[in-house]
């Protein structure tokens, strides 16, 4: 892309669960754009504070680690310090730990300058987290902020990956005890993630609430390229 083409945005913000990396997959699939999963950025800085021996709420560390890694998020799979920590940014120690390490402002600066350029590298994209139309890309094009009821949320998270985000899956548990051990870090991160003072997740000025509790995927992804 040439300096002077402006960057095609589609933000997409939303509390954990909502269905927002499917979306944006499907949303910049459909227009041709790449998309970037910027949950997954503040994950690989969680796993490096825990890969370090690191307190997770221990701002001054956490804040060193993010100075000092190498996060790379590219369709899909996430390199930290040029090794592949796909999987590993997904475990349960790293969902305890994310929400914590997101609320620190000096790791917030170094992912946002990151996001920045991610997009800026290439002419545009859709990007999907909590402070997108908020503060990363506050004149994207469009701006959509997901909602859906928590109990909805659990019960997809875990129809789509067939295990708990925390409490080691589904071995010998129900559905019902899965659904409700992922309800429970949703909410727990839900809480975090609105109160913190660095960039809470808030709808953005301009953003078009969607609340997909009874809406199909396919019904969401027409609503969004309906707002393009
Ligand atoms: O999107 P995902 O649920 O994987 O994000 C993990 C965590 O990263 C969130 O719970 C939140 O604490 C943090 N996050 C954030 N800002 C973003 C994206 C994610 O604070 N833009």
């Amino acid at each position: 892309m040439t300096d002077d083409a402006p960057a095609r945005v589609i933000a997409i913000d939303g509390p954990a669960g909502s269905g927002k990396s499917t979306l944006a997959q499907a949303v910049a699939d459909r227009l041709g754009l790449e998309c970037l999963d910027t949950g997954a950025m503040y994950r690989a800085v969680a796993f490096a504070v825990l890969r370090a021996g690191g307190d997770p709420s221990d701002g001054d560390f956490a804040a060193a680690v993010a100075r000092t890694i190498d996060v790379s998020v590219d369709g899909g799979e996430v390199l930290v310090d040029g090794v592949d920590a796909t999987v590993e940014i997904r475990a349960p120690s790293v969902d305890r730990a994310v929400s914590l390490v997101a609320a620190n402002p000096a790791v917030r600066s170094e992912l946002v300058a990151l996001q920045r350029e991610w997009v800026r590298r290439r002419g545009g994209g859709v990007v999907e987290g909590r402070d997108i139309g908020t503060v990363v890309f506050p004149d994207a094009e469009v701006k959509v902020h997901l909602v859906a009821d928590a109990a909805v949320r659990a019960q997809r998270r875990v129809d789509q990956t067939g295990t708990a985000p925390t409490g080691g899956g589904p071995r010998g548990r129900t559905y019902d005890q899965e659904v409700e051990t992922v309800a429970e870090d949703i909410a727990r991160r839900d809480r975090i993630d609105s109160t913190r003072r660095a960039s809470p997740l808030l709808k953005a000025p301009g953003a078009v609430v969607i609340d997909t509790t009874e809406l199909t995927f396919e019904e969401t992804v027409e609503l969004v390229m309906g707002l393009l």
